[in-house]
Order: C-alpha cells, then sequence, then structure tokens
C-alpha cells in the first residue's frame, strides 16, 4: 500500500495527488459532530461519538486484536510523554507545523499538539479498545472508584 507521503511526491506539480480523493468531512460536518461531541456529558455519549468517527475513518474495517489495541494504547500513552518532553504541559497547537494533508481539511481545522492532545487520544482510544471488545467501561468506572475509596491511606505507597 502507498504510504500518503510518496503519493504526494510521485504527483507532478500543479496537478492533483491522488491523495486528494480521498473522502473528507466538510466544514458542515465537522461543525455538526463538534456540537454532538459538545452535547456529550457521559462516557456512553461519548463511545457513541467514537464509535461514529471510527466508521466514518474506516478504522472498523478489519478486526484489532487486543494485543495491537494495548501496544496503540501504550503509544498514545507516550506520546503524553513526547508531548511534554517537547512542549512541557503547554498547548502547542499554534507551534505545530502544516502536513501535506492539512490541505484537504477545512480551513482553520488545525491539529491539535500537546499534552491535551495527547491525553485526548489515550481517552479516545480507550473508549474505542472499551467499545470494541464490550467493556463497560461507565460500570468499570464506578466500581473502581468505589473498591478504591475503600484503600487504606497512602496504599502501596512507601
Ligand atoms: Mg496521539
Amino acid at each position: 500500500m502507498k504510504s500518503p507521503r510518496k503519493a504526494v511526491e510521485a504527483t507532478e506539480p500543479g496537478t492533483l495527488p491522488e491523495a486528494r480523493t480521498f473522502p473528507v468531512a466538510s466544514r458542515t460536518d465537522v461543525e455538526e459532530a463538534r456540537r454532538r461531541v459538545l452535547r456529550a456529558r457521559s462516557l456512553d455519549a461519548y463511545t457513541v461519538e467514537v464509535r461514529k468517527l471510527v466508521k466514518a475513518k474506516g478504522w472498523d474495517a478489519q478486526p484489532v486484536p487486543l494485543p495491537q489495541a494495548v501496544a496503540m494504547l501504550h503509544s498514545e500513552v507516550t506520546e503524553i510523554l513526547e508531548a511534554w518532553r517537547i512542549w512541557d504541559v503547554h498547548d502547542a497547537t499554534k507551534l505545530s507545523r502544516e502536513h501535506w494533508w492539512q490541505f484537504w481539511r477545512p480551513r482553520g481545522i488545525q491539529k491539535p499538539e500537546g499534552m491535551g492532545s495527547e491525553c485526548a487520544d489515550v481517552f479516545i482510544r480507550l473508549l474505542d479498545t472499551c467499545d470494541r471488545f464490550g467493556i463497560d467501561l461507565p460500570a468499570e468506572f464506578v466500581r473502581k472508584m468505589d473498591y478504591n475509596w475503600t484503600r487504606p491511606y497512602r496504599w502501596s505507597k512507601i
């Protein structure tokens, strides 16, 4: 499979790269999705939004084995550390460089950069992983919080 970067390099100047035929959300689609996401106020509602995104972007085209899903979660967690090493805790969105495929995005939609963005990636990936493997995350959250309140003070700390 040809990588997107190679698709651009192989394009003659002044012609449209084949990648331009990729279906991309319009500004209206993005704004509708943003309104839905802003209205979502529960893990279930967030999961519904992530599921819509996963389907729309074709990320559900193939099953993801659990070890791969866990590795991808790890990779997003590592990106938090990477962002911190580069930008500390600051939002670096304005510092991010344009990606070649950014030209296909509605204007004004910039790739978020920084720890916050990477934390959001972890959250999105976690919701997707739980959704794929039938884990009821809201119920598990409540159950684990209940249990954690029963732990002794400074549990497992020396
Ligand atoms: Mg990330």
